[in-house]
Parts: structure tokens; sequence; C-alpha cells
């Protein structure tokens, strides 16, 4: 069978504790890249400027070089831009995209730092006010469209004005000296407002992805809900659709819970319920596989990618993982844990197939280990034929 992971419940809002960060992380990077149109116009217009501005002081070979590079670099980071926001990019590959976007950043900074490096001449300083001009209006424009990153601001600025201000300090007259000190101090308070830009949008994005992970919450066992389960059970079944992967189901109920709460109390049955849902989500393996509370005493898991072998290993490891006995704080006394009823179905998901089949056979087996004794692992007929 083949082990390599399927989709990830994050992408449906339902995410392990684990992956929020990343959530929230892939959120700003989206915000960040929206901005492409408009930095990738006016790193094409600055450049153009300082290239017009420069003509009749810098030799045109060495400016046109620039002036290409810029023009290559910035297409290929509209085009890198364009491509993540078109995509439907995981959140496990978070990082990666992430990598992406501060080495563009920083490789932009670093053309722009560039310009004093080859064009800042002693001796000229219209020219080199001119050059300072260009610089720190980028430096300070891209405070409003860098901002949605942790780092891309100073990542930006200090290599776009660190050549700028070392030349002003070190080959610069008293005035330009003075500016070179200055400079530095400008930018610290921009990186000071850019953190608080930061701060607000992280705190936005983490409320409105917090909100919508507790709409697919059940709120009295912390794991997935109803609605979460149907929403994976068909983003997956389109998934094995099209990866022509197995996509495996695991109905369960509790059996004869009526009587465990009718006996011991309501209260009691909420504990069991919770101690059930941990065991239950305590032996999925993959991010992939997602356990969800359904129904009263009713449980389900939805294992992606994965066939009768694996299905049938899974339900059997919860079904000896659901017993013992669970403390009952009313009476200290302990209680003989609940048996498990489990029906298992699995398809290849095609044209004849359907969600709703599925559902039903798994179902049906459920219902076939019900009125044979309960306390079993049934098959669904269709895996058996
Ligand atoms: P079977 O073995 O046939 O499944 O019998 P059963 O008693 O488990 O099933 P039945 O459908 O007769 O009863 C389900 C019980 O589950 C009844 C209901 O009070 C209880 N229940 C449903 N939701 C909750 C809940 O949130 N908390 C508690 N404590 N009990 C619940
Ligand atoms: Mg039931
Ligand atoms: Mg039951």
């Amino acid at each position: 069978m083949n082990e390599k992971p399927a989709g990830n419940t994050a992408d449906i809002g339902f995410s392990h504790e684990n992956t929020i960060d990343d959530q929230v992380g892939l959120e700003h990077l989206r915000i960040g890249n929206k901005h492409a149109l408009i930095i990738t116009l006016g790193n094409l217009l600055a450049s153009m400027l300082l290239v017009l501005g420069l003509s009749a002081h810098v030799e045109n070979s060495s400016l046109l070089i620039w002036f290409g590079t810029m023009l290559v670099f910035n297409l290929f980071r509209y085009y890198q831009a364009r491509k993540f926001l078109s995509a439907e990019i995981s959140v496990q590959s978070y990082h990666h995209q992430e990598r992406r976007y501060v080495l563009a950043v920083a490789t932009s900074g670093i053309l722009w730092g560039l310009t004093a490096v080859l064009f800042f001449s002693t001796g000229a300083p219209v020219q080199d006010m001119f050059i300072a001009l260009v610089l720190m209006s980028m430096a300070s424009a891209a405070t409003a469209s860098l901002s949605f990153h942790r780092f891309a601001y100073p990542l930006f600025v200090v290599p776009t004005i660190s050549p700028l201000v070392l030349k002003l300090l070190y080959e610069g007259d008293d005035t330009q000296q003075i500016i070179g000190l200055v400079i530095p101090l400008y930018f610290g308070f921009l990186m000071v407002l850019s953190r608080q830009i930061f701060y607000y949008a992280d705190q936005t994005i983490r409320n409105s992805l917090t909100n919508r992970q507790h709409a697919y919450v059940d709120y009295l066992t912390g794991i997935a809900n109803r609605r979460a389960f149907d929403q994976y059970l068909q983003k997956e079944w389109f998934r094995g659709l099209r990866a022509n992967q197995p996509l495996s189901l695991i109905l369960m109920d509790i059996d004869d819970f009526k009587k465990l709460n009718d006996t011991y109390g309501h209260p009691f049955g909420d504990k069991t319920l919770q101690s059930i849902a941990h065991r239950v989500k305590s032996k999925l393996k993959r991010s992939s596989d997602l356990a969800a509370r359904i129904g009263g005493e009713e449980f389900s898991i939805i294992l992606p990618n994965t066939g009768l072998d694996g299905a049938l290993s899974i339900a059997e490891e919860i079904q000896s993982e659901v017993t013992g006995s669970i403390h009952n704080p009313e009476t200290s006394e302990r209680v003989t844990m609940p048996t498990l009823s489990l029906g298992i179905s699995c398809c290849y998901p095609d044209q004849r197939s359907s969600i709703s089949g599925l559902y039903q056979q798994a179902d049906n087996a459920l219902y076939e280990a019900k009125h044979s004794g309960k306390n079993q692992v049934v098959l669904a007929d269709s895996i058996l034929s």
C-alpha cells in the first residue's frame, strides 16, 4: 500500500494544534503575495527613474545590466506570486513557501542596495543624493507592502539601506555623514511601525482562524464535529478520485450507552464520551486521518489513501484501546469501559461509487455488528464480495 499521506485536515479548517501557527503564517504569505502587482510596478518604475536620473552621469552599460537584472528578477517574482495565489497551497508546504518569499524579499533588497555600491560617486553630491532619495523612497514604501511577514521588512530594508549608509559615513562630507547617521534612526522608527502593522494583522488572522476552527470542533470532546466530517469526507473522496487512491471509512457506536447514562448519570456519560474520543484520536497515525464525533455516541474515522488492511488494523487497535475502566468521581468507583461496535467500508472513488454509498456501506456494516452481538468489527459487504 502506498504510505504517502493524502490531504490534511487543516485544509478544511480543522487543524491539529501544531498547525495553527502554520495556517496563520500561510495567510500572512497570501496577503503579502496579494501586493505582487503593486510591488512589481513600483520596483520597475523606481528602477526606470534611477536609470533615467543617472544616465547622464554613469556608464550606460552598467546601468542597463543592473536594470535588466531588476526587470528579470521582478517579473520572475511576480510570476511566483501569481502561481502561489492561484494554486491550492497545502498548509504542509508552508515552510517551503515561506523560504521562497523571504529569499525573494532579501534578493530584492540586495539588488537595490547594489545601486549605492555601483553608482555612488564621491564628489558628485547631487548624483549621490538622487540615489539616496530613490533608495529611501523604496524602503519607506515597503513599510506598507512588506509588513505581513514577521521579518520581511527588515530583510528588505537592511540590505537596501546599509551600503548607502556606509558610503555616506565613510566617503561623504560633513552633511552627508550627518544624513548617514539619521537614516538608520528613521528606518528604526519605520521598523517599529512595521512590527505594529504585523502584530495587528497577526491578531486579526489568528482570531478569524480560531473562530473558523471552533465551527469545526465538537464542544464536548474536542475532536472534529459533523460539519468537519462531512466536508472532509467530500474533499478526500474527490482527492481519491483524482489521485486514484483508496479511501476508508470507519463508523463506530458505543454499545449500550443509554444504560450507562441511566446507571451512572449523564455527567459520567459525558466523561466517558471524552475518554473514548481521546483514545480513538490517539490511534491515528497521519495528519490526513480525521476522527470525528458525528452523533451522540457515534464516532467516525476518515482514512484517506488507506486500504482495507490499514483501516481494519486501526479499527482493531481502537477496539483494544477502549477497554479497562474509568473513574467515576461521583461514587469514587471504577466503571467498566463500554464496548464499541464498528463498521468499515473502503473504496477507490470512481464514477460508479459515491460518498453516500461509501457511508451507507459502513453504516450497514455497523448495523450488522450490532445485530451480531455488538463489540465487534464488521467489514462492508462490498469489500467482502
Ligand atoms: P446500542 O448498543 O444499540 O447502540 O444502544 P445504545 O444505548 O448505545 O443506543 P441508543 O441509541 O439507544 O442510546 C444512545 C444514548 O446516547 C442515548 C443518549 O442519552 C446518549 N447520548 C447521546 N448524546 C449524549 C451526550 O452528549 N452525552 C451523554 N452523556 N449521553 C448522550
Ligand atoms: Mg447510536
Ligand atoms: Mg450506541
